[in-house]
């Protein structure tokens, strides 16, 4: 078993990926990060005619931006029936078209760019795990059905076989926006898409410090300094002090996947018979899928950490994919890996600014649509195309207890293992 990621195993970053061999004096917007937040900001304002450069501290893509299990749909993290609570009705239904919108840029970048990245879209399918969460079902469907006009299949208990190959659950329900893609191809392509319209792309670039000066900043990199009218920070769960006050503001936490070796036709017709995206109801969710070459990824959370081994987290997560496809027993794991998503308080992706340096970040385990979206929005915002965006209007919270060290993590997961438990 490998325990490195298997999309880059897959399809490696291309060894032509047009990449600056020297950092630039001087440019518009230098950009701290090389994931779809980066990137996406970075392809926005290139086409805008803004000079703009990627400074990523390993290389391109290599967050979480080539190790998420490449599952998509509308919808943000946070759930819409609270952001209408929180921000009221209009607010919440702009930031719900948001992430609609933020879907069909995903689909600008396939069929218009021309990203190569296996996007298909038949759906996904959310499996209850508790038959009382399937007696619920009508409670919150008809509040989407009511409030945003958004209607998803109900699949009784009895019915989930058309759907998945698995007696482990409690029906469920269907949303046909849902998609799948191959997550590293995408990142790729998202960057030579940049490159190609005048972005610079700089690896091995860690950005160790950003000076601000009388006019614009002094970007301070591994491999020397920039001068830079603004600069975009888009670190999301790998960010670290180089701006004062963020860390505290985003909560890095690990996610962890396994892959199958590819499965024979007729199992994952069986496993998959309309080829959804999978997602457990639980807050300590499980998400899978059958990768494009026909293996079964099964990822989760573990425990929140970042530091997990890759054996053991592997062996966790074949438990409960054998748990929940028997037929998947004697299939050998061929790769376990992890990366880092980044949460904020209210479970909502921010944009915002700390001493005139923006930042795009927040965006938990919706990270495929709302990071690229994120990323141009905040271009957007740089290039006065838009002049505010929904994500840099709602606060951006921390709390006092917090400043780099997730010390209340074990009590945060212990309070979401009993509330999946009671629920
Ligand atoms: C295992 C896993 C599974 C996931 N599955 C899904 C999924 O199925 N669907 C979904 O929607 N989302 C998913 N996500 C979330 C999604 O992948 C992320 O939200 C998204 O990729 C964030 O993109 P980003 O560009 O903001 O950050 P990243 O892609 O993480 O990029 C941040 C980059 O910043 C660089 N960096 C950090 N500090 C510095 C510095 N000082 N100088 C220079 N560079 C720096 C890092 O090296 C990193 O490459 C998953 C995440 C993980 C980890």
């Amino acid at each position: 078993m490998k325990l490195t990621p298997y999309w880059t195993d897959d399809s490696p970053r291309p060894a032509d990926l047009p990449v600056a061999a020297d950092l630039p004096n001087q440019i518009d917007v230098a950009i701290v990060g090389g994931g779809y937040t980066g990137l996406s900001a970075a392809r926005t304002l290139a086409k805008s005619g803004v000079s703009a450069v990627v400074l990523e501290r390993e290389t391109i893509g290599w967050g979480a931006s080539s190790r998420n299990a490449g599952i998509t749909g509308c919808s943000l993290k946070q759930k819409s029936k609270t952001i209408f609570k929180w921000y009221g009705e209009e607010l919440g239904r702009i930031f719900w078209e948001a992430s609609l919108d933020a879907l069909e840029l995903i689909k600008e970048l396939v069929y218009e760019e021309g990203i190569d990245c296996d996007w298909a879209q038949n759906g996904d399918l959310c499996v209850y795990y508790k038959s009382s969460h399937y007696e619920e079902d009508p409670v919150w469907t008809d509040w989407y059905a009511e409030k945003l006009g958004h209607s998803f299949d109900i699949i009784a208990p009895d019915a989930m076989r058309s759907e998945i190959g698995s007696d482990a659950y409690y029906g469920g329900f269907v949303d046909e926006h849902g998609a799948g893609l191959h997550p590293s191809k995408l990142v790729f392509g998202l960057a030579e898409v940049a490159a190609d319209n005048g972005a610079q792309l700089c690896e091995n670039a860690g950005v160790t410090g950003i000076e601000k000066l009388a006019q614009g900043y002094l970007v301070h990199t591994e491999r020397g300094s920039i001068h830079a009218r603004e600069v975009v920070v888009a670190t999301n769960g790998y960010t670290d002090g180089v701006v004062r006050g963020l860390r505290p503001r985003v909560i890095p936490v690990g996610s962890y996947s396994i892959v199958t070796e590819p499965l024979s036709e007729d199992l994952q017709r069986e496993l998959s018979p309309k080829g959804r995206m999978f997602w457990d109801s639980k807050w300590f969710l499980n998400y899978f899928r059958l990768t494009p070459d026909g293996r079964m990824l099964w990822g989760g959370r573990n425990n929140l950490s970042t530091g997990l081994d890759l054996v053991d987290s592997a062996e966790i997560l074949r438990k409960e994919m054998v748990h929940a496809f028997p037929q998947l027993s004697d299939v050998p794991i061929t790769h376990s890996w992890t990366g880092q998503l980044g949460l904020t308080f209210d479970l909502m992706p921010h944009i915002g600014q700390i001493d005139g340096i923006y930042y795009a970040l927040g965006f938990g385990g919706h990270g495929l649509h709302t990071a690229i979206y994120l990323g141009r929005e905040v271009a957007q915002l740089i290039t006065g195309e838009k002049a505010s965006s929904p994500f840099a209007e709602i606060p951006h919270r921390t709390y006092f207890f917090y400043r780099k060290n997730a010390w209340f993590m074990p009590l945060a997961v212990m309070f979401y293992r009993i509330r999946d438990w009671l629920s």
